[in-house]
Protein backbone atom coordinates (compact mmCIF):
# COMPACT_ATOMS: atom_id res chain seq x y z
CA UNK A 1 0.00 0.00 0.00
CA UNK A 2 2.38 2.58 1.04
CA UNK A 3 5.48 1.74 -1.56
CA UNK A 4 2.87 1.64 -4.52
CA UNK A 5 1.25 5.26 -3.93
CA UNK A 6 4.95 6.90 -2.92
CA UNK A 7 7.67 4.52 -3.52
CA UNK A 8 9.37 6.54 -6.44
CA UNK A 9 9.06 9.82 -4.71
CA UNK A 10 10.25 8.70 -1.15
CA UNK A 11 13.26 6.46 -2.49
CA UNK A 12 14.50 9.71 -4.59
CA UNK A 13 14.43 11.58 -0.89
CA UNK A 14 16.00 8.99 0.55
CA UNK A 15 18.80 8.57 -1.76
CA UNK A 16 19.33 12.84 -1.66
CA UNK A 17 19.39 12.24 2.17
CA UNK A 18 21.68 9.21 2.55
CA UNK A 19 25.09 10.48 3.49
CA UNK A 20 23.20 12.51 6.18
CA UNK A 21 22.79 10.31 9.30
CA UNK A 22 19.73 9.95 11.33
CA UNK A 23 16.25 9.75 13.21
CA UNK A 24 12.75 11.35 15.19
CA UNK A 25 9.97 13.11 13.82
CA UNK A 26 10.01 16.73 12.28
CA UNK A 27 7.18 18.13 10.46
CA UNK A 28 7.87 19.83 6.87
CA UNK A 29 4.68 22.26 6.01
CA UNK A 30 6.84 22.74 2.31
CA UNK A 31 4.89 22.87 -0.60
CA UNK A 32 1.43 24.01 0.46
CA UNK A 33 0.00 26.58 -2.54
CA UNK A 34 0.15 29.92 -1.53
CA UNK A 35 -3.58 30.82 -1.72
CA UNK A 36 -4.47 28.30 0.50
CA UNK A 37 -2.75 29.72 3.57
CA UNK A 38 -5.56 31.17 5.01
CA UNK A 39 -7.40 28.24 5.56
CA UNK A 40 -4.75 26.66 7.64
CA UNK A 41 -4.95 26.75 11.18
CA UNK A 42 -2.08 25.48 13.48
CA UNK A 43 -1.99 24.45 17.31
CA UNK A 44 0.95 23.22 19.84
CA UNK A 45 0.08 22.47 23.70
CA UNK A 46 1.81 20.05 25.87
CA UNK A 47 -0.11 17.32 26.69
CA UNK A 48 0.45 13.58 27.75
CA UNK A 49 4.03 14.40 28.50
CA UNK A 50 5.11 15.36 25.13
CA UNK A 51 4.01 18.13 22.77
CA UNK A 52 0.76 18.12 20.55
CA UNK A 53 0.89 19.48 17.63
CA UNK A 54 -2.10 19.92 15.33
CA UNK A 55 -2.95 21.63 11.75
CA UNK A 56 -5.92 21.70 10.22
CA UNK A 57 -7.31 22.47 6.88
CA UNK A 58 -10.91 23.58 6.59
CA UNK A 59 -12.79 26.73 4.29
CA UNK A 60 -15.29 27.45 7.82
CA UNK A 61 -12.86 29.13 10.64
CA UNK A 62 -15.33 27.74 13.46
CA UNK A 63 -15.28 24.31 11.81
CA UNK A 64 -11.23 24.46 12.52
CA UNK A 65 -11.60 26.00 15.45
CA UNK A 66 -13.80 22.94 16.70
CA UNK A 67 -11.25 20.19 14.79
CA UNK A 68 -8.61 22.03 17.14
CA UNK A 69 -10.44 21.96 20.32
CA UNK A 70 -11.54 18.22 19.71
CA UNK A 71 -8.26 17.46 19.23
CA UNK A 72 -6.90 19.19 22.37
CA UNK A 73 -10.24 17.83 24.62
CA UNK A 74 -9.48 14.35 23.75
CA UNK A 75 -5.98 14.00 24.26
CA UNK A 76 -6.53 15.61 27.41
CA UNK A 77 -9.48 12.66 28.08
CA UNK A 78 -6.90 9.94 27.19
CA UNK A 79 -4.08 11.39 29.11
CA UNK A 80 -6.82 11.26 32.66
CA UNK A 81 -7.87 7.65 31.89
CA UNK A 82 -4.19 6.14 31.06
CA UNK A 83 -1.54 8.25 32.30
CA UNK A 84 0.75 6.58 35.48
CA UNK A 85 1.41 10.07 36.71
CA UNK A 86 -2.31 10.85 37.52
CA UNK A 87 -3.15 9.05 41.07
CA UNK A 88 -6.70 8.77 40.23
CA UNK A 89 -6.40 7.55 36.67
CA UNK A 90 -7.99 4.42 35.65
CA UNK A 91 -4.60 3.29 34.97
CA UNK A 92 -3.59 3.95 38.47
CA UNK A 93 -6.47 2.02 39.74
CA UNK A 94 -5.39 -0.73 38.05
CA UNK A 95 -1.70 -0.90 39.02
CA UNK A 96 -2.87 -0.35 42.65
CA UNK A 97 -5.63 -2.93 42.71
CA UNK A 98 -5.80 -5.37 40.20
CA UNK A 99 -3.56 -7.96 42.03
CA UNK A 100 -6.49 -7.98 44.39
CA UNK A 101 -9.07 -8.32 42.28
CA UNK A 102 -11.14 -7.41 38.51
CA UNK A 103 -11.16 -3.81 38.12
CA UNK A 104 -13.67 -2.73 36.14
CA UNK A 105 -12.54 -0.12 33.42
CA UNK A 106 -13.69 2.62 30.12
CA UNK A 107 -14.23 0.48 27.26
CA UNK A 108 -11.86 2.65 25.59
CA UNK A 109 -8.77 1.79 27.95
CA UNK A 110 -10.26 -1.74 27.96
CA UNK A 111 -10.15 -2.20 24.23
CA UNK A 112 -6.21 -1.06 23.81
CA UNK A 113 -5.14 -3.28 26.91
CA UNK A 114 -6.58 -5.76 24.39
CA UNK A 115 -4.41 -4.63 22.00
CA UNK A 116 -1.64 -4.30 23.57
CA UNK A 117 -1.79 -7.68 24.41
CA UNK A 118 -2.06 -8.75 20.89
CA UNK A 119 0.82 -7.25 20.09
CA UNK A 120 2.84 -9.20 22.68
CA UNK A 121 1.52 -12.09 21.09
CA UNK A 122 2.38 -10.70 18.05
CA UNK A 123 5.77 -9.86 18.81
CA UNK A 124 6.91 -12.84 20.57
CA UNK A 125 6.55 -10.58 23.87
CA UNK A 126 8.92 -7.74 22.69
CA UNK A 127 5.76 -5.60 23.21
CA UNK A 128 4.75 -5.68 26.38
CA UNK A 129 3.09 -3.53 28.67
CA UNK A 130 4.36 -5.33 32.45
CA UNK A 131 7.79 -3.76 31.44
CA UNK A 132 6.65 -1.00 34.09
CA UNK A 133 7.15 -3.98 36.53
CA UNK A 134 11.01 -2.44 36.50
CA UNK A 135 10.49 0.47 34.28
CA UNK A 136 8.43 2.66 37.11
CA UNK A 137 11.39 2.20 39.01
CA UNK A 138 13.35 4.82 37.04
CA UNK A 139 13.27 7.93 37.17
CA UNK A 140 15.21 9.39 33.98
CA UNK A 141 14.88 13.06 34.29
CA UNK A 142 16.55 12.81 37.77
CA UNK A 143 19.00 9.96 37.03
CA UNK A 144 17.35 7.18 39.27
CA UNK A 145 17.54 3.52 39.17
CA UNK A 146 16.54 0.44 41.64
CA UNK A 147 19.01 -1.22 43.57
CA UNK A 148 20.29 -4.54 41.68
CA UNK A 149 17.70 -6.17 44.40
CA UNK A 150 15.02 -4.12 43.73
CA UNK A 151 15.59 -4.85 39.80
CA UNK A 152 15.61 -8.27 40.30
CA UNK A 153 12.81 -8.46 42.39
CA UNK A 154 10.49 -6.19 39.57
CA UNK A 155 12.22 -8.31 36.78
CA UNK A 156 10.08 -11.74 37.81
CA UNK A 157 6.78 -9.85 37.23
CA UNK A 158 7.50 -8.54 33.62
CA UNK A 159 4.94 -11.01 31.48
CA UNK A 160 2.01 -10.05 29.82
CA UNK A 161 0.31 -13.19 30.94
CA UNK A 162 0.11 -11.80 34.23
CA UNK A 163 -2.87 -9.25 32.87
CA UNK A 164 -5.91 -10.54 32.88
CA UNK A 165 -8.94 -9.40 30.88
CA UNK A 166 -12.56 -10.24 31.16
CA UNK A 167 -14.53 -8.72 28.10
CA UNK A 168 -17.71 -9.69 30.04
CA UNK A 169 -16.99 -7.27 32.64
CA UNK A 170 -14.71 -4.96 30.80
CA UNK A 171 -12.35 -5.49 33.85
CA UNK A 172 -8.93 -6.42 34.49
CA UNK A 173 -6.80 -8.29 37.37
CA UNK A 174 -3.12 -9.32 38.13
CA UNK A 175 -2.18 -13.11 38.64
CA UNK A 176 0.21 -11.69 41.30
CA UNK A 177 1.23 -8.65 43.15
CA UNK A 178 3.96 -6.80 41.85
CA UNK A 179 2.75 -6.60 38.69
CA UNK A 180 2.66 -3.00 36.74
CA UNK A 181 1.67 -2.18 33.68
CA UNK A 182 2.00 1.26 31.68
CA UNK A 183 0.97 2.01 27.88
CA UNK A 184 3.49 4.43 27.02
CA UNK A 185 4.31 2.49 24.13
CA UNK A 186 1.20 3.12 22.50
CA UNK A 187 -1.40 5.25 24.17
CA UNK A 188 -0.07 8.18 22.64
CA UNK A 189 -1.11 6.67 19.02
CA UNK A 190 -4.20 5.67 20.46
CA UNK A 191 -4.77 9.18 21.22
CA UNK A 192 -3.98 10.45 17.71
CA UNK A 193 -5.91 7.68 16.01
CA UNK A 194 -8.73 9.11 18.45
CA UNK A 195 -8.08 12.21 17.40
CA UNK A 196 -8.21 11.99 13.54
CA UNK A 197 -11.86 10.31 14.37
CA UNK A 198 -13.38 13.75 15.41
CA UNK A 199 -11.46 15.79 13.49
CA UNK A 200 -13.27 13.24 10.58
CA UNK A 201 -16.48 13.46 12.16
CA UNK A 202 -16.52 17.45 11.31
CA UNK A 203 -16.07 16.35 7.41
CA UNK A 204 -11.91 18.12 8.24
CA UNK A 205 -10.40 16.25 4.97
CA UNK A 206 -6.82 17.61 5.24
CA UNK A 207 -4.87 17.64 8.71
CA UNK A 208 -2.23 16.26 10.34
CA UNK A 209 -2.23 15.48 14.31
CA UNK A 210 0.82 14.56 16.46
CA UNK A 211 1.94 14.10 19.98
CA UNK A 212 5.90 13.38 20.23
CA UNK A 213 6.72 10.74 18.12
CA UNK A 214 3.62 9.76 16.72
CA UNK A 215 1.93 11.47 13.44
CA UNK A 216 -1.13 10.67 11.35
CA UNK A 217 -2.47 12.20 8.51
CA UNK A 218 -5.94 13.14 6.55
CA UNK A 219 -5.33 13.46 2.87
CA UNK A 220 -2.70 15.13 1.78
CA UNK A 221 -1.47 19.23 1.87
CA UNK A 222 -3.77 20.03 -0.75
CA UNK A 223 -2.30 18.63 -3.77
CA UNK A 224 1.31 17.11 -2.40
CA UNK A 225 2.04 14.44 0.07
CA UNK A 226 3.27 16.62 3.63
CA UNK A 227 6.99 15.51 4.27
CA UNK A 228 7.46 14.17 7.38
CA UNK A 229 11.37 13.81 8.51
CA UNK A 230 13.18 11.52 10.34
CA UNK A 231 15.79 12.19 12.71
CA UNK A 232 19.40 11.08 12.89
CA UNK A 233 20.00 9.36 16.64
CA UNK A 234 23.24 10.63 16.55
CA UNK A 235 22.40 14.22 16.02
CA UNK A 236 19.18 14.69 16.24
CA UNK A 237 18.85 18.42 15.07
CA UNK A 238 19.62 16.30 12.01
CA UNK A 239 16.76 14.61 9.29
CA UNK A 240 18.47 11.73 8.33
CA UNK A 241 15.25 11.23 5.15
CA UNK A 242 12.36 12.60 4.77
CA UNK A 243 8.94 10.46 4.29
CA UNK A 244 5.92 12.03 1.69
CA UNK A 245 3.00 10.77 3.41
CA UNK A 246 -0.80 11.37 3.38
CA UNK A 247 -3.81 9.34 5.23
CA UNK A 248 -1.10 7.49 6.71
CA UNK A 249 0.12 7.50 10.16
CA UNK A 250 4.05 7.29 11.22
CA UNK A 251 5.42 6.46 14.59
CA UNK A 252 9.29 6.73 15.60
CA UNK A 253 11.19 5.46 18.84
CA UNK A 254 14.32 6.27 19.45
CA UNK A 255 17.01 6.07 22.46
CA UNK A 256 17.43 9.76 22.62
CA UNK A 257 14.17 10.67 23.55
CA UNK A 258 14.16 9.53 27.65
CA UNK A 259 17.73 8.77 29.37
CA UNK A 260 20.67 9.38 31.41
CA UNK A 261 24.14 7.77 31.22
CA UNK A 262 26.10 6.24 34.06
CA UNK A 263 29.47 5.62 33.67
CA UNK A 264 29.23 3.55 30.21
CA UNK A 265 25.73 2.55 30.47
CA UNK A 266 22.93 4.53 28.70
CA UNK A 267 19.69 3.74 30.71
CA UNK A 268 16.44 4.24 28.43
CA UNK A 269 13.10 4.16 28.51
CA UNK A 270 12.68 0.96 26.22
CA UNK A 271 12.77 -1.88 28.40
CA UNK A 272 13.85 -5.49 27.06
CA UNK A 273 10.98 -7.30 28.64
CA UNK A 274 13.01 -10.41 28.55
CA UNK A 275 16.23 -8.54 30.55
CA UNK A 276 14.61 -6.18 32.52
CA UNK A 277 17.32 -3.75 30.68
CA UNK A 278 17.20 -1.07 28.11
CA UNK A 279 17.01 -2.30 24.36
CA UNK A 280 20.34 -2.09 23.11
CA UNK A 281 20.59 -3.07 19.35
CA UNK A 282 19.61 -0.82 17.84
CA UNK A 283 18.90 3.23 18.12
CA UNK A 284 15.70 4.03 16.27
CA UNK A 285 12.56 2.73 14.58
CA UNK A 286 10.41 4.42 12.22
CA UNK A 287 6.81 2.85 11.47
CA UNK A 288 4.42 3.75 8.71
CA UNK A 289 1.07 2.02 8.58
CA UNK A 290 -2.51 3.40 8.14
CA UNK A 291 -3.54 3.58 11.82
CA UNK A 292 -1.20 5.59 14.53
CA UNK A 293 -2.09 2.95 17.69
CA UNK A 294 -0.28 0.07 15.72
CA UNK A 295 2.68 2.36 14.14
CA UNK A 296 3.25 3.38 17.83
CA UNK A 297 2.89 -0.23 19.37
CA UNK A 298 5.07 -1.51 16.28
CA UNK A 299 8.20 0.66 16.72
CA UNK A 300 8.12 0.32 20.09
CA UNK A 301 8.44 -3.28 19.63
CA UNK A 302 10.78 -3.59 16.95
CA UNK A 303 12.93 -1.54 18.44
CA UNK A 304 13.20 -4.30 21.11
CA UNK A 305 13.60 -7.07 18.48
CA UNK A 306 16.56 -5.50 16.49
CA UNK A 307 17.27 -5.17 13.08
CA UNK A 308 16.90 -8.37 12.12
CA UNK A 309 13.72 -9.92 13.99
CA UNK A 310 12.36 -6.28 13.52
CA UNK A 311 12.52 -6.51 9.37
CA UNK A 312 11.49 -9.68 9.30
CA UNK A 313 8.15 -8.84 11.44
CA UNK A 314 8.13 -5.74 8.98
CA UNK A 315 7.73 -7.49 6.12
CA UNK A 316 5.48 -10.33 7.34
CA UNK A 317 3.31 -7.89 7.99
CA UNK A 318 1.01 -6.28 5.16
CA UNK A 319 0.80 -2.29 5.00
CA UNK A 320 3.47 -1.91 7.28
CA UNK A 321 6.83 -0.53 6.23
CA UNK A 322 9.80 0.38 9.03
CA UNK A 323 13.44 2.13 8.98
CA UNK A 324 15.46 1.41 11.54
CA UNK A 325 18.87 2.52 12.52
CA UNK A 326 21.36 -0.24 14.43
CA UNK A 327 24.24 1.32 17.09
CA UNK A 328 26.52 1.42 14.22
CA UNK A 329 24.47 3.78 12.02
CA UNK A 330 23.43 1.18 9.29
CA UNK A 331 20.27 2.12 7.77
CA UNK A 332 18.27 -1.24 7.64
CA UNK A 333 14.29 -0.72 5.07
CA UNK A 334 11.21 -2.97 5.46
CA UNK A 335 10.96 -4.31 1.44
CA UNK A 336 8.02 -1.43 0.84
CA UNK A 337 10.78 1.02 1.41
CA UNK A 338 14.63 -0.48 -0.15
CA UNK A 339 16.85 1.89 -1.16
CA UNK A 340 17.65 2.37 -4.85
CA UNK A 341 20.99 1.14 -5.70
CA UNK A 342 23.12 4.36 -5.80
CA UNK A 343 24.94 4.09 -8.88
P1 LIG B 1 7.66 4.89 22.24
O1 LIG B 1 7.75 6.30 22.71
O2 LIG B 1 6.44 4.59 21.46
O3 LIG B 1 8.87 4.35 21.65
O4 LIG B 1 7.47 4.01 23.52
C1 LIG B 1 8.35 4.09 24.58
C2 LIG B 1 7.55 3.91 25.80
O5 LIG B 1 6.97 2.61 25.77
C3 LIG B 1 8.36 3.97 27.05
O6 LIG B 1 8.47 5.28 27.53
C4 LIG B 1 7.54 3.10 27.97
O7 LIG B 1 6.45 3.84 28.49
C5 LIG B 1 6.95 2.04 27.06
N1 LIG B 1 7.75 0.80 26.95
C6 LIG B 1 9.08 0.62 27.21
N2 LIG B 1 9.45 -0.63 26.94
C7 LIG B 1 8.33 -1.28 26.50
C8 LIG B 1 8.06 -2.61 26.06
N3 LIG B 1 9.01 -3.53 25.97
N4 LIG B 1 6.79 -2.90 25.68
C9 LIG B 1 5.81 -1.97 25.74
N5 LIG B 1 6.00 -0.71 26.15
C10 LIG B 1 7.24 -0.36 26.51
MG1 LIG C 1 5.70 3.28 20.37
Amino acid sequence: MYCSVHNNFSQNLFSQQRLISYFIIFICSLFAPANSHAEWQTEDAAIMGTTIHVEVWHMDADIRQQGIDAVLQEMERVNRLMSPYIENSQLSKINQFAHEGPVEVDKDLFNLLEKSIQVSELTNGAFDITYASVGSLYNYRKKLKPTEQDFSTAKEFIDYKNVLLDKDQFSVSYAKQGVKIDLGGIAKGFAVDQSIMHLEKLDIKHALVSAGGDTRIIGDRLGRPWLVGIRDPQNIKEVIAMLPLQNEALSTSGDYERFFVEGDVKYHHIIHPSTGRSAKEVRSVSIVTSDSTTADALSTSVFVLGAKKGLALLNSLDGVEGVIVDQAGNLFYSTGLEQPNNN
